[in-house]
């Protein structure tokens, strides 16, 4: 079940991470339910957004528009203390581990996601399934996507393919290994809105 509710008094402004790969559709879909977005091509924007979608595209090729002055620290740094929704390259950036070969990563998400783990012939496809959102099944599509093969105990499952997750949930961050930006339906995008806008209140409660 869905434990943010919007408040739309108070408007939050979503930074995505347009370095490579598919910003667009996540600014579409968060501007159509009603988001402030901003593209961040330099770390010193991160110091402007209240929340960060790092989207889909080669996580290597990330890895090495990172490397220039001290973005991949600054980004390190606000993923550990900011909503962060990150789909598939997203997730792969995200984890603490990766496999598949074993790559940097941010460390943020207590996962160990194996890249292109679904084998040629189906590592693109468009699946149904069931999620623990209200509103039943959701369209997954999933485009040369990693699998989450470990989660640590503060990490809840949110949706699964073939009984792995691929929809995940830890504290102020969200990851899904398929790409809910490319589909019809806002409630993933939704999900991240409202706990941006609650991740004070959901903070204090935490502690
Ligand atoms: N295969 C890509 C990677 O390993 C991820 C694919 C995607 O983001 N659609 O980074």
């Amino acid at each position: 079940m869905i434990e943010f509710m919007a408040d739309s008094t108070n408007q939050p402004t979503i930074g995505i991470l347009a370095l490579q790969g598919a910003f667009d559709a996540h600014a579409r879909m968060l501007q159509s339910i009603g988001a402030k977005t901003a593209l961040i091509r330099k770390p010193e924007q991160l110091a402007s957004v209240d929340g960060l979608v790092i989207p889909g595209g080669e996580s290597s090729t990330f890895l090495k528009h990172l490397e220039v002055a001290g973005f991949f620290d600054t980004l390190a740094e606000f993923v550990s203390a900011k909503p962060t929704f990150g789909t598939c390259a997203g997730v792969i950036l995200m984890a603490k581990e990766v496999l598949n070969p074993a790559q940097k990563s941010l460390g943020a998400l207590d996962v160990t996601v194996e890249r292109n783990a679904y084998g040629r012939q189906n590592d693109s496809r468009i699946l149904e399934a069931e999620t623990s959102l209200p509103g039943g099944p959701i369209e997954m599509v999933y485009i040369r996507a990693p699998r989450i093969t470990r989660i640590g105990p503060a990490v809840e499952t949110l949706a699964e393919r073939e009984g792995f997750p691929t929809l995940v949930r830890q504290g102020h961050l969200l990851a899904a290994t398929f790409h809910p930006e490319l589909s019809h339906d806002p409630r993933v995008h939704q999900l991240f809105l409202d706990s941006v806008k609650h991740w004070d209140s959901v903070k204090s409660l935490q502690v």
